[in-house]
């Protein structure tokens, strides 16, 4: 098995702790929420910082640089175990092509202790040079905890895109969303059946939401106050399923076509919509699949029916309450199990972080 599954035996390794420079904050912007469960902790609070110097350190993983700003009181512990968890959240992240989204990425770090989650609220931070992510962590929590939440697979999977602007946030939440399951389970952290239900589940939310005087672009763009986050984040997961499936028709994968743009188009300066994306991916993959379903998602007023496209890959509703089913097909079982290894991109042996995979 040349898959990632080794990623959990690897994740502990040495973290590369170099100089420290000075902490360079930046003014965040809020392009991403966290979704589910965690829209009820709503926008939080940070501790005040403390008197104690700041530092930033920058930390080696998946063959980038991820700049740790921490940006509240820390102890030696705490910050032993939020090091790891990055470098584990970086590891998967890095399950599509081998490496981190960006070559560079500012983390900053704020303490929330006033929860019962490792990862409250988390957002992505566009507008500077350096892109990142800020989180708010509750660093009383188990290592396992932070390990087991989709946050940062989820905020770091956003930097594989350019923010494609509110319009077509649809497409960039429902990229992150899809892909927090698809490599946390290419990474083991999440079994393959958890993944496909926790994408159902969230097909499922998505159903019931009850805006349908509005398209879908319509909906992004005042996803706030018509409480539309259901709708917008998981008919965009579904979309990058779809395309997945139709890809993988064509002897080709979702996989391949992100890694080839993470190379060629990320770091182009020019101003990003969802449209702009879909030609892209069509032109990288030589395909009519990203911008016909693009334009046809964006127009639809609710949740498209999943289960047809869930059936192309042998997943079925369950009789009873909400756990799904799988075909007895072994075509559409390997179909399956295609998307969740990656396997166009991990033909042959990849290397980094001085594992073998
Ligand atoms: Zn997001």
């Amino acid at each position: 098995m040349l898959m990632a599954r080794h990623l959990l035996a690897f994740f502990m390794l040495s973290i590369s702790i170099l100089s420290s420079p000075s902490n360079t904050a930046a003014e965040l912007l809020l392009v991403g929420a966290k979704t589910g469960e965690l829209l009820t902790a709503g926008p939080l609070t940070a501790e005040p910082l403390t008197a104690e110097p700041l530092t930033a350190e920058p930390l080696k993983v998946a063959n980038a640089e991820l700049i740790i700003h921490w940006k509240s009181k820390f102890n030696a512990a705490e910050r032993h175990k939020l090091r790891n968890w990055l470098v584990h959240a970086a590891n998967t992240t890095s399950l599509i092509g081998g490496q981190f989204p960006r070559q560079q990425a500012n983390i900053n770090l704020y303490r929330y202790d006033n929860t019962r989650q490792a990862v409250p609220w988390a957002h992505t931070v566009r507008h500077t040079r350096v892109q990142g992510v800020t989180f708010y962590v509750n660093p009383a929590m188990a290592l396992e905890s932070f390990i087991s939440d989709w946050t940062a697979v989820h905020e770091f999977s956003h930097l594989f895109i350019p923010y494609p602007g509110r319009d077509d946030l649809w497409i960039s939440e429902g990229f992150a969303s899809y892909y927090q399951n698809i490599l946390m389970a290419r990474a083991g952290t999440l079994s393959d059946t958890q993944a496909w239900q926790k994408l159902v589940d969230g097909f499922k939310r998505g159903s019931n939401d009850s805006n349908s005087d509005l398209t879908l672009t319509e909906l992004s763009t005042q996803i706030r106050s018509r409480g539309g986050f259901m709708r917008v984040y998981w008919s965009g997961a579904l979309y990058f399923l779809q395309a997945e499936i139709l890809l993988q028709q064509n002897n080709q994968s979702l996989n391949a076509v992100v890694d080839q743009f993470s190379q060629c188009c990320q770091q182009e300066h020019k101003r990003w919509n969802g449209q702009k994306l879909a030609l892209a991916f069509d032109k990288i993959a030589n395909t009519q699949v990203f911008t016909p379903l693009f334009n046809r998602y964006g127009q639809q007023r609710k949740m498209p029916d999943y289960w047809p496209i869930l059936a192309d890959i042998g997943i079925l509703p369950g009789k009873k309450g909400n756990a799904i089913q799988f075909s007895a097909d072994s075509r559409l079982t390997q179909r399956r199990n295609k998307i969740i290894q990656g396997a166009t991109i991990f033909e042959g042996t990849t290397t980094f972080e001085g594992a073998t995979l």
